[in-house]
């Protein structure tokens, strides 16, 4: 079953699709991501979200391209996003490093481009203390070319993402963060929202999929009674009750799968409505937990965390 994704209309006049397909794997075979995308795509995924930095955009574009060439897809179907790594943010360095992924992934545009992380780097690993906002422009610059139809960042705190709005010429479409029901981050997520910049969750099924030691025992997500009487209810899983509760909160999701039975369980959320108790219930799990915490940059200049 091929399953119609809704989209969420960004401040670019482009739509995205609120759920696509998250492609990061600390290991993974170069073919999983190939067939990862091609199952994705078959079952109804038009949005994919890769990087430079997870080094598969390669096999990423080639899983695409075989879909295009198959007739399953055409290119205007599909949001394609990746990322500017830390170690490209002067301005001069934007351009380029764009062609490079382009050219990796096959394509002449990308739907959306995200500055991955607003601290950079140089090639050491050492604070290269370059200004966000001077990155800021190289994008912009992209936009005008046609090379992004979106830009947008990612891991940007609201006094960070204010800075940004408070100059840029082409608003950031997106703030690509951390959200699952065990880090809700409704400040943050609200302070989006009140500037039309959408708030896109990454790691969205948080503990669910990841316990950390320190965690452990606290991961009730996995074990709570309440949320598999949630579950049962609708004859859906905890991760799928996770991923709608996200998408009816008016977060998009790239939740990340490279099990096909999972790829389409993460799209089938579209067919059941929890109610403003159900939500509460999800909302209640918050930890205030990272599971992307970035710690080996806390003490970079633009460090958001
Ligand atoms: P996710 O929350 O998507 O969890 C992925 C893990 O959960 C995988 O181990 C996967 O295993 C498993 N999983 C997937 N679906 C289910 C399911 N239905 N039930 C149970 N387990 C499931 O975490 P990610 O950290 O991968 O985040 C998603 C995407 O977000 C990334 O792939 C990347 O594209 C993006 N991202 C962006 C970041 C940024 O800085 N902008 C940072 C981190 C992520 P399996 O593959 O075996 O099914």
């Amino acid at each position: 079953m091929v399953v119609k994704v809704p989209t969420v209309k960004l401040t670019s006049g482009y739509v995205m699709p609120v759920v696509g397909l998250g492609t990061y794997a600390r290991k993974a075979d170069p073919g999983q991501f190939r067939q990862g995308v091609e199952w994705g795509i078959e079952l109804g995924y038009r949005h994919i979200d890769t990087a430079a930095i997870y080094k598969n955009e390669e096999e990423v574009g080639q899983g695409i391209s075989n879909k295009i060439k198959e007739g399953v897809v055409t290119r205007g179907e599909l949001f394609i996003t990746t990322k500017l790594w830390c170690d490209r943010h002067a301005e001069a360095d934007v351009l380029p490093t764009l062609k490079e992924s382009l050219n990796r992934l096959q394509l002449d545009y990308v739907d959306l481009y995200l500055i991955h992380w607003p601290v950079s780097i140089n090639k050491n690993g050492e604070d290269a203390e370059v200004d966000y906002l001077e990155t800021w422009k190289g994008m912009e610059s992209l936009v005008k070319m046609g090379l992004a139809k979106s830009i947008g960042v990612s891991n940007f705190n609201e006094e960070q993402l204010g800075r940004l709005l408070a100059v840029a010429n082409i608003k950031p479409a997106v703030n690509q963060i951390e959200i699952n029901p065990t880090f809700t981050q409704h400040a943050l997520v609200d302070f989006c929202k009140s500037h039309s910049v959408v708030p896109v969750a990454y790691t969205p099924l948080g503990l669910i999929s990841e316990a950390r030691p320190e965690f452990i025992g606290k991961d009730v997500i996995k074990t709570d009674p309440k949320l598999g009487e949630l579950a049962e209810k609708y004859g859906k899983t905890r991760a799928q009750i996770a991923l709608r509760y996200l998408v009816q909160r008016g977060i998009p999701v790239v939740p990340k799968s490279f099990t096909k039975s999972r790829i389409a369980e993460n799209l089938d959320i579209f067919n059941f409505e929890l109610t403003d108790k159900e939500m509460a219930i999800v909302d209640g799990y918050n930890l205030d937990h990272r599971c992307v915490p970035g710690t080996a940059w806390a003490k970079l200049k633009y460090f958001p965390f």
